[in-house]
């Protein structure tokens, strides 16, 4: 089941406001997807999902944030070609990557892996101070916060406020591209 990232979901949506996108703006979703296997993101144009793959986060922050705005250009591409058909990467999806940031962007969205890990993650978290997700097999079972917060701001005693929070479950979809 796909998990909603409010937080992603945000940043493409300054991101699409940022180059005039409002209409697209107003229906984006970025959704975490543990089904993924080895493709690091996914676009639907015509609902304006971004599907990304958790295992990003094993990677680098950096990539998360590349394939994040690769997905976006996908939808924003479209967008701007309305009812006319356009190559999946062609020059108005390079010309989108340009608009969002990254200009020569490459044309995979095969993840640079490392191994396949044995249980996919079903759940994430997120901390509601420095919004680390944390992608979790199994539910916590008691109440768990952010080591890195606590450690700044309360000697690394346990504090509430920086207290994990579940990441909600999307409704499943079929994405393509
Ligand atoms: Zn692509
Ligand atoms: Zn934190």
């Amino acid at each position: 089941m796909p998990a909603a990232d409010p937080i992603l979901t945000g940043r493409v949506q300054s991101l699409l406001y940022t180059v005039g996108a409002a209409v697209l703006a107003e229906i984006v979703q970025v959704e975490w997807n543990p089904r993924m296997r080895t493709t690091a993101g996914t676009a639907q144009p015509r609902t304006g999902r971004i599907h990304l793959n958790p295992r990003l986060l094993t990677i680098s922050p950096a990539e998360v944030e590349r394939t994040l705005r690769h997905e976006a250009a996908h939808l924003l591409a479209h967008w701007r070609a309305g009812r006319r058909r356009i190559q999946t990467h062609g020059p108005e999806w390079r010309q989108a990557c340009a608009d969002l940031g990254i200009p020569g962007e490459k044309v995979t969205h095969t993840l640079p892996l490392a191994p396949r890990r044995k249980v996919a993650a079903k759940y994430f978290y997120h901390c509601p101070n420095c919004q680390l997700l944390v992608p979790r097999v199994r539910l916590f079972k008691r109440p768990t916060a952010c080591l890195k917060c606590c450690r700044q701001f309360n000697a690394g005693q346990f504090d509430a406020r920086f207290q994990f929070r579940r990441v909600p479950a999307a409704s499943p979809s079929q994405l393509t591209d």
